[in-house]
């Protein structure tokens, strides 16, 4: 059976580990966590292994992506951040690493150098034997570049759903990158703003049918792809909006596996 995944972080009075082990008994198979300098992966990683949590991927950091498209040594120190994240799943054998393309409304334009830093960690993920899964956000035109010029084993898509609705809609993302599908991130929202100005405040990372997302046309645009792999939920106590500051840990988890059961069924058939 298809695996179901729950991302994790420190929230509703939880640690991160604790928050781990309140995943696994609520059922999940595996968990992703967001990576920063002072990260313990050593000890996350000890905590995945002693309850038997698969960790499928890191989440890179990218408050400062936008510089590696421009000139300057902001964005060669920001590469080397990032090579570093890369060389870490290597070493405690993730598979994946997630990677944004860029950070916000205002970004700057794809260019060459963008392009030659992106490729120094293409060439760090394939000697460090990890897969790179860059995720659609407020703009397709930098990932499009970035799958279109490495086409390579090493670089495949995150197809984040809540993104797609909230920051870009009317843009299908499986049908232009579902055939390079490594990692999925599920969450739902309300859609972009009625203002429509795209902006952060939307993407809520609401647990699936909470929000307004058609699941019947995801999941079958998942299974379509051919994709085999997991059904990652990116959900969230959202400190902003608070939206299930009521649930303990348990409950939240709960709620989310549920909805990832129901995900899988509508993938997968009952
Ligand atoms: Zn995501």
């Amino acid at each position: 059976m298809r695996k179901l995944g729950c991302y994790v972080w420190e929230q509703l009075g939880n640690s991160l580990t604790e928050n781990m082990r309140e995943i696994k008994k609520a059922g999940f198979d595996s968990t992703f966590f967001s990576w920063r300098k002072d990260t313990d992966v050593e000890s996350y990683m000890r905590t995945a292994d002693e309850i038997g949590l698969c960790v499928e991927t890191l989440h890179a950091p990218f408050d400062k992506i936008n510089t590696l498209w421009e000139e300057g040594e902001d964005g060669d120190i920001y590469t080397e951040e990032l090579r570093k994240c890369i060389k870490l799943a290597g070493v405690y054998g993730v598979p994946y690493v997630i990677m944004h393309t860029t950070a916000g409304r205002i970004v700057p334009k794809t260019s060459h150098i963008g392009l030659l830093r992106y490729g120094k960690l293409v060439n760090q993920a394939e000697k460090s034997g990890v897969k790179l899964a860059f995720e659609n956000l407020e703009y397709a035109r930098h990932l499009g570049l970035i799958l279109e010029t490495f086409k390579s084993d090493t670089v495949g898509f995150c197809y984040d759903v809540g993104h797609e609705h909230c920051y870009t809609p009317g843009i299908k993302y499986m049908p232009l990158f579902g055939e390079r599908l490594y990692c999925t991130h599920i969450h739902d929202n309300l859609g972009l703003a009625p203002t429509k100005d795209v902006d952060y405040r939307d993407d809520l990372h609401k647990i699936p049918f909470d929000g307004n997302i058609d699941y019947k046309e995801v999941c079958t645009s998942i299974k379509k792809s051919g994709f085999e792999g997991t059904l990652m939920l990116e959900v969230c106590n959202c400190k902003r909006y608070s939206f299930y500051g009521e649930l303990s840990p348990e409950e939240f988890y709960a709620k989310a596996y549920d909805a990832a059961v129901k995900l899988r069924a509508l993938t997968d058939g009952e």
